[in-house]
């Protein structure tokens, strides 16, 4: 790769057009909170959902293989723990995640429940059960293409993390170029650390992957490198050798095959993915249903202080969100107990 002569101010990627809103807190927190399975199938649900305008949608046990690139039982394994089925096993149990329930046409349909952050709030019609009310707001966003969501089919664990880590750190939605923006910012290998939870060698090596695989961009200065995300070329990726004995594909189809048939969701009509009402009709979580969805602002509540959204790492770190705190603390309690239970 060619090192460039200074670091890159804002970097415009106009060419990304079909993208997916994340809550900063699913590319944050969530990463370290979740195995790699489950992180990896959660995003998937919320860029087939989310991503797609719609709030459920029917997805195949072949999806999530996929965009993984891991086999039908592990795929099997990281649903149930996104479910919080596994409570048998403390090493896999969680608060439930996402929900599931059985299609019209066979299978499953899924949709994401997040625990409100209560920091925005407003008054929403929910798109998926229709009631209008408070609802708790996102008052900020990731714009992450679609590409991103099948990048673990050509990284190892670590890569993804780091690439996602980088991704979450440097890019926005630019509001007056109505484009995807990257901001490059100083990360430290010890923020690496926390980000992944993964060792210091392990990251070095796997920062030198990701970024001759050309998934981010670098650039040297004193002791903290500036880093980028390069999302144009996250479409570009190359599949890893697989896991799970898998014919090889020849050319990747888009994730939209996966589509459920039209005759599904006669209540959701068809839309156009249009990343510019995401950006109008922001998502949030409905305090009636529990979606996560794009809400229909009906009228905006009393706000508290939110901090602006912006590139790079906060100083302090964010505040974590009620639902990964929870996560966490049951995470702990099942270690704690599967301890006491050894000893
Ligand atoms: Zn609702």
């Amino acid at each position: 790769m060619s090192a460039l002569a200074a670091v890159p101010t804002t970097i415009q990627t106009g060419i990304i057009n079909n993208w997916t809103r994340s809550r900063p807190s699913f590319t944050r927190g969530l990463p370290v909170s979740l195995d790699f399975m489950p992180y990896v199938c959660f995003m998937g649900i919320l860029d087939a959902t989310i991503g797609h305008n719609r709030t459920w949608t029917k997805l195949s046990l072949s999806y999530f293989q996929k965009i993984s690139n891991c086999s039908r039982r592990w795929c099997e394994e990281a649903i149930s723990t996104l479910l919080g089925e596994n409570e048998e096993d403390p090493d896999t149990f969680t608060l439930p995640l996402i929900q599931r329930r059985k299609a019209a046409t066979g299978g499953y349909e899924y949709r994401i429940v997040a625990r409100p952050e209560g920091e925005v709030s407003g008054i929403a019609k929910c798109r998926d059960c229709g009631q209008i009310g408070e609802v708790d707001l996102d008052p900020e966003f990731i714009p992450v293409p679609h590409s991103y969501f099948s990048l673990p089919s050509a990284c190892t664990p670590t890569e993804f993390l780091l690439v996602t880590a980088v991704m979450a750190r440097t890019q926005r939605w630019g509001k007056v170029s109505k484009q995807i923006e990257v901001t490059p910012c100083q990360i430290s290998i010890e923020e690496f650390q926390r980000a992944t939870g993964k060792g210091r060698s392990e990251i070095i090596e796997s920062l030198k992957n990701i970024e001759s695989a050309g998934f981010i961009g670098s650039k040297p200065e004193g002791r903290t490198n500036w880093y980028w995300a390069r999302p144009e070329n996250f479409a570009k990726r190359i599949l890893r050798a697989a896991r799970a004995v898998k014919q090889p594909e020849k050319r990747r189809s888009k994730v939209e095959t996966d589509k459920p048939p039209k005759q599904i969701q006669p209540v959701e009509p068809k839309k156009v993915i249009c990343p510019v009402e995401f950006v109008t009709a922001p998502c949030g979580v409905c305090r009636n249903c529990h979606t996560y969805g794009p809400m229909d602002i009906v009228q905006e509540a009393a706000k508290k202080p939110v901090e602006q959204a912006r590139a790079g790492p906060t100083p302090n770190g964010p505040r974590k969100p009620q639902f990964i705190q929870d996560l966490e603390r049951r995470k702990q309690a099942a270690i704690a107990d599967g301890l006491r239970r050894l000893g």
